[in-house]
């Protein structure tokens, strides 16, 4: 936290734990908020939501934007793709290697490509 240029706060630290400790993963700010309260961390959704915010912004977390669905983070924050469970608002990592982009527009004078998020949206079945 203090590479990323962050004060390690009490709220801070418990809240890193909770996100970092179990590996890869996705969670958005009201998941985040109960797992809180169920380790009995007493801390209000805004405070969990500007943390997480905080630590996008020094690099410890992406942001997986979805239509449509809550704000996750990531803590994985290498170039990867996404599949996401439209009904269970659940988002995971394609395997990276499994999607290649081909073809993709010359861009604009001036700009360049900063990376290319894909997200494959999925149902469950009906059978
Ligand atoms: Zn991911």
């Amino acid at each position: 936290m203090r590479t990323a240029g962050l004060r390690p706060t009490r709220q801070r630290i418990a809240l890193a734990d909770l996100l970092f400790a179990a590996g890869d993963r996705h969670v958005s700010a009201e998941a985040l908020h109960e797992e809180a309260q169920a380790a009995g961390f007493s801390v209000s959704l805004a405070t969990v939501y500007n943390t997480l915010h905080q630590f996008t912004e020094a690099g410890m977390l992406r942001i997986v934007q979805v239509e449509g669905a809550r704000t996750h983070f990531d803590t994985n924050v290498s170039d990867h793709h996404h599949f996401f469970i439209e009904d269970e608002n659940l988002v995971f990592d394609i395997p990276s290697g499994r999607v290649e982009v081909k073809n993709l527009p010359e861009p604009p004078e001036g700009t360049e490509i900063a990376n290319v998020d894909i997200v494959v949206r999925l149902r469950r079945k009906v059978r």
